[in-house]
């Protein structure tokens, strides 16, 4: 027996000189600096690291990483890629056949919220950002620094008492590196979260940790004179493709800094509409869609599936704490509706509208998307819930609903082109599918009835939005025309196809 055990860590050697991830896992701790750690199976921060919003996508990675430092990123970048992999090579023979050829997976999460499998999860390596989780408000500029590895509720917990905020998620649990090209109750004032990133710090593919900035070309002209040309590309490129839908395909953010707007309390809440009202409802969200004016005001319609039957949640938000006389009437006078709408911090509405966060055995969003919502559509949508809702309850669906999200048409103009929209005019309005079962067997049938829901609800040929989309739609369908480009710039950046180990929509 004592023969045995005393042959273990031997044991242990040999796996790890046949696995070439669980080998690379140990170059990776072997290089990090003390900032930053590796985990295995069995501990708490492996679980932690692994584990996503929808339980459906976790994956038995080899370890889990947590850099605590941009350099630190760098080196497991390096490490992955197959320069490092000569290195390791050259540190045992015994590995040349296998660690020669291969390139091991690795995946980047945020806060794992990414429903769409492979996207943030993986067999091989998985980075966890948690550790980048620093954010510091600079009074003097305005701006935000925001680490990648951050939450939004940790973000309005902090910039709260400063008495401003940032344009950034409607429910607290998600991920600021993921959302980023984010919707926001803000977006009709100051447009995408994305549109006001003012700086990055980034892992390009080969390495190289740079700070990217559009207001600072002098600075960086003074500083690198030589790069110039390059930092300018690399500046429009990663506005296309790293965060305004690009997710991970360009390196791997470590810090945003972020535009700080003024926030005062705010005026928002549900309004819940009884299905008998239902006409009513669409005829308000139909003449918003037509009139509305004042970006300060946000709007969107909940079509949730609750047996058999489709309940409305209409969310009213005016950003300051009353809206003006009579702006909502159409809506707040609909008989019955029960008004939860109500003078409160930014913060407050958002935690109210996290219950979501909770809900997710197995879970998935879809896109979909339209220039207007009208009645016509709006019905389309209420029909959709209660069919999808019907059929899918008996395969174990535990919660379905669609919400289509009301923006300005302006909405998409506080910034230049990026790779979603294809077209910042006119703005595109989504309609965000979910559905979350029990059942491991479902997987296919839930992913199916999405699809198919999506195409029902989508005007043809409108783009529809990287953040909810779900993970095998064709690129062209999120990036339009900009797909040819976008893979010229990745070709560009990324000519070893680094990036390409980890999964989400690939270029
Ligand atoms: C409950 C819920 C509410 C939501 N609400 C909104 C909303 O209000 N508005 C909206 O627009 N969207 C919303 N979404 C969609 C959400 O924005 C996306 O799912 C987003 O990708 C989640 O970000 P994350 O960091 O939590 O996810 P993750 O799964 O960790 O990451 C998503 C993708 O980004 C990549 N990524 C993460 N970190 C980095 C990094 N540092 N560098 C490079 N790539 C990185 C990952 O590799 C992955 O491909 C919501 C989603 C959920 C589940």
């Amino acid at each position: 027996m004592f023969a045995i055990l005393s042959l273990l860590p031997a044991l242990f050697c040999a796996v790890s000189a046949i696995d070439p991830v669980l080998s690379t896992c140990h170059s990776i701790a072997k290089a990090l600096s003390p900032a930053s750690s590796v985990y295995y199976p069995g501990s708490p921060h492996y679980i932690n690291d692994t584990s996503h919003w929808s339980s459906a996508i976790n994956q038995n990675s080899t370890c889990s990483v947590e850099p605590g430092t941009a350099d630190d990123v760098s080196r497991i970048v390096n490490i992955s890629t197959p320069r490092a992999q000569i290195h390791t090579v050259l540190t045992s023979a015994r590995q040349l056949r296998i660690i020669g050829t291969s390139r091991i997976p690795f995946a980047v999460k945020g806060a794992g919220h990414s429903p769409n499998p492979g996207f943030s999860a993986t067999k091989g390596v998985q980075i966890s950002m948690v550790r980048f989780s620093a954010i510091a408000y600079d009074n003097a500029s305005q701006t935000v620094e925001l680490g990648a590895g951050l939450t939004w509720e940790q973000v309005y917990e902090s910039l709260e008492p400063y008495g401003v905020n940032v344009v950034g998620g409607r429910v607290a649990t998600v991920g600021v590196a993921g959302l980023l090209l984010g919707l926001s109750y803000k977006s009709n004032q100051h447009g995408l979260a994305m549109d006001t990133v003012q700086a990055f710090e980034l892992v390009l593919p080969n390495g190289t940790v740079t700070s990217v900035t559009t207001d600072d070309g002098d600075l960086w002209f003074g500083l690198r004179v030589c790069k110039i040309r390059a930092l300018t590309c690399i500046i429009s490129d990663i506005r296309i493709l790293d965060s305004q839908g690009g997710f991970n395909n360009f390196g791997i953010v470590t810090k945003f800094t972020m535009k700080a707007f003024p926030q005062t309390d705010i005026w928002g809440g549900y309004l819940i509409v009884p299905a008998s009202e239902m006409d009513a409802l669409f005829d308000a969200v139909a003449k918003w869609n037509i009139e509305a004016s004042d970006p300060k005001a946000a709007i969107n319609t909940a079509f949730i599936y609750a047996e058999g039957e489709v309940m409305l949640y209409q969310l009213l938000f005016y950003d300051a704490p009353t809206p003006p006389d009579d702006l909502f009437d159409d809506f707040t006078s609909i008989p019955g509706a029960n008004n939860t709408a109500t003078t409160q911090s930014y913060l407050s509405l958002i935690n109210s509208g996290s219950s979501i966060s909770l809900n997710s055995p197995r879970a998935l969003f879809q896109a979909a998307s339209v220039r207007h919502f009208t009645k016509a559509n709006l019905n389309i949508i209420a029909a959709q819930t209660k069919y999808w809702g019907d059929k899918l309850t008996p395969q174990s669906a535990t919660s379905l609903f669609n919400v289509a999200e009301t923006f300005l048409p302006n909405m998409f103009s506080h910034s230049g082109p990026s790779a979603y929209p294809p077209s910042r005019s006119p703005t595109l309005l989504p309609i965000n599918l979910y559905v979350a079962w029990t059942d491991p067997g479902a997987d296919k049938i839930m992913h199916d009835a999405l699809a198919t829901s999506g195409k029902n609800m989508t005007e043809t040929g409108e783009a529809l939005y990287t953040n909810y989309a779900l993970g095998d739609v064709p690129l062209k369908a999120i990036y339009g025309d900009n797909v040819e480009r976008l893979r010229a710039i990745k070709r560009r950046y990324d000519p070893k196809n680094v990036m390409g180990l980890a999964g989400g929509y690939k270029f």
